[in-house]
């Protein structure tokens, strides 16, 4: 395990289980020292890939929950009065900024998630990209539009989008650092402020982005972190905001859904998923190949957009098994900081406990284990196994519920309309990718496939990384979309203004209700022959 180059090394946690192994204890403080948290207890962070203590994280209350809203209701009013161009300019800034301390994120972020150092600059890059994209798009998403007036050049109709006031943020572990900012910066952008509460496990990265985000200018009050248990601050932050991001599992969403429901807020859900890939006859194999390990390997598969079903036409599955399976067994496993580990650590013995109780679950009922199938405490606690497994069949745990660790069962398929409703089988609907040289075929296919994102020839990036792009899924999956157009318009309200001149909408210039009415039935006709909307 090497050390952090950014922060120095170490305390030793055997003499002093509060202090942190690998980070000084100003650093940690500097990050924690933001939580809104007066209860006076703490809850200690592990580092997943050692087992080792991290940090101490403050735990807020309900009435620290209560002050985070009130701080970030005074900020946000005089926010909503900054222009569109002085928000966007602090995006760019952020921009800047992250990337240039990429490597200290990535380095908090290998520590606390424990997963490979490629899979951490997957979040630093999504940041960037998520920063870049709404700072240069701030005016198409906000600016006030002309619509239509119902009666030609006397009615002048345009709509405004006002910022729906505090949004609040439940973020979950596997991707801190872009989960706990991507959702926020849009949200700001339209004039919002935030109250976010990151997952328990990963709070100090998403303390870093929280100060990063303070760095850039965006004012004080405006971004407030509270820490603890979901179940406990979940409520009370709904009852006090205008509107809720979620991301995490299916089951929490259906409660924030029903919590929203009681005191009709919006909501976005972006939930779990069992992704299918499609390899068709005319696939490129390594390409393929290539895809897969990434789609179902990266972060250990604790990734919501990762595959685990894979559905390979019989014409080269042999071919494409024999490949994929060596290259997983190449797969280079290993905890630290370094560059050219292929995969990490899960991040918690309950995830490592799903993971094996689904392989052995597989394996006892008949499944057979290609590449992997074990745990590997000689890495780390929490350490699995990349693993194929074939054969698995609808009574086995892993054939439709959601694993989110690194395993993929793989199917061979005769018939492509057989394949297309094996993938659309179950109740997820996230993310799927089709691998084919007929890109033209592969687009048709993608229509009939229900996910929120479909990729072709690629695993998940194409759709994810391209920020002006919905993502989000179908049926349990989710509701509403993270990016694009509809990632910042969820933060606003329209507002529509009409000023009317000369005719008013009542009998004028001597006319009765009858001849009124003559008038605009003659007049809706002649609109419609001129071709008005
Ligand atoms: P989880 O639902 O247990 O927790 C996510 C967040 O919700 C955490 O911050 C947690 O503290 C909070 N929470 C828990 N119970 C709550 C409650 N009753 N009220 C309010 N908040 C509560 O999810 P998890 O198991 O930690 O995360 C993994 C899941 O997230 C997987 O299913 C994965 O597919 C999904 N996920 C989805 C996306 C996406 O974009 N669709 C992205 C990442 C993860």
């Amino acid at each position: 395990m090497s050390v952090n180059p950014t922060t120095g090394l170490p305390a030793d946690p055997e003499h002093d289980p509060r202090a942190s192994y690998a980070f000084e204890p100003e650093y940690v403080a500097a990050l924690t020292d933001q939580i809104i948290a007066t209860s006076g207890t703490g809850v200690t962070a592990y580092a997943p890939a050692t087992g080792k203590p991290l940090a101490v994280i403050p735990q807020s209350t309900v009435e620290d929950v209560a002050e985070a809203y009130a701080r970030a209701r005074r900020a946000q009013q005089a926010w909503a009065r900054t222009s569109i161009d002085d928000r966007a300019a602090l995006l760019m800034r952020l921009h800047d900024i992250v990337l240039d301390r990429q490597d200290e994120i990535m380095d908090l972020i290998c520590w606390e998630s424990g997963k490979a150092r490629k899979h951490a600059f997957d979040e630093p890059l999504h940041i960037a990209l998520t920063a870049r994209y709404y700072a240069r798009t701030a005016h198409k998403h906000l600016d006030t539009e002309r619509r239509l007036g119902v009666i030609p050049a006397l009615t002048r109709v345009e709509v405004n989008r006002v910022p729906k006031g505090v949004v609040g943020i439940i973020s979950p572990w596997n991707y801190p650092f872009t989960m706990a900012l991507c959702d926020g910066l849009p949200a700001l952008l339209a004039g919002n402020a935030v109250v976010t509460k990151p997952d328990a496990q990963t709070m100090l990265t998403a303390l870093l982005g929280a100060q990063l985000l303070e760095e850039a200018g965006f004012p004080r009050g405006l971004w407030n972190v509270v820490a603890g248990p979901g179940r406990e601050l979940g409520g009370p932050m709904i009852e006090r905001s205008d509107y809720i991001c979620f991301t995490g599992s299916t089951a929490t969403g259906k409660i924030i859904a029903q919590q929203c429901a009681d005191r009709l807020i919006g909501c976005s859900l972006e939930l779990g998923g069992k992704n299918p890939i499609l390899v068709l006859r005319d696939a490129d194999i390594d390409k393929a190949v290539e895809g897969a390990i990434r789609a179902c390997f990266s972060n250990a598969g604790q990734l919501c957009v990762s595959t685990e079903r894979m559905f390979v036409a019989d014409q080269v599955y042999d071919r494409f098994k024999e490949k994929f399976v060596a290259a997983t067994r190449a797969m280079r496993l290993s905890a630290g900081l370094e560059w050219g580990s292929d995969m990490g650590s899960l991040i918690s013995q309950d995830q490592l406990d799903t993971v094996t109780a689904h392989v052995d679950d597989a394996v006892a009922k008949g499944a057979r284990v290609l590449a992997g199938g074990k745990p590997r405490p000689d890495l780390g606690p929490f350490f699995y196994e990349p693993t194929i497994l074939e054969g698995v069949s609808p009574d086995m745990v892993c054939f439709g519920n959601e694993t989110f660790g690194p395993v993929i069962s793989l199917y061979r398929f005769h018939d492509e309309a057989d394949a297309i409703a094996r993938a659309n089988d179950g109740e997820y609907g996230l993310n799927a990718a089709i691998y084919s040289r007929d890109v033209r075929r592969a687009r048709v296919i993608a229509r009939q496939v229900k996910c929120g994102t479909v990729n072709i020839n690629e695993a998940f990036g194409a759709t994810f990384a391209s920020i002006d792009a919905p993502m989000g899924g179908m049926r349990e999956s989710g509701m509403g979309r993270r990016q694009g157009g509809e990632g910042i318009h969820r933060y606003t309200e329209t507002q529509a203004v009409a000023s009317q001149a000369l005719l008013r909408f009542s009998p004028q210039y001597g006319l009765d209700d009858q001849q009124y009415a003559k008038l605009m039935t003659t007049s809706l006709r002649l609109l419609n022959k001129i071709g008005r909307a």
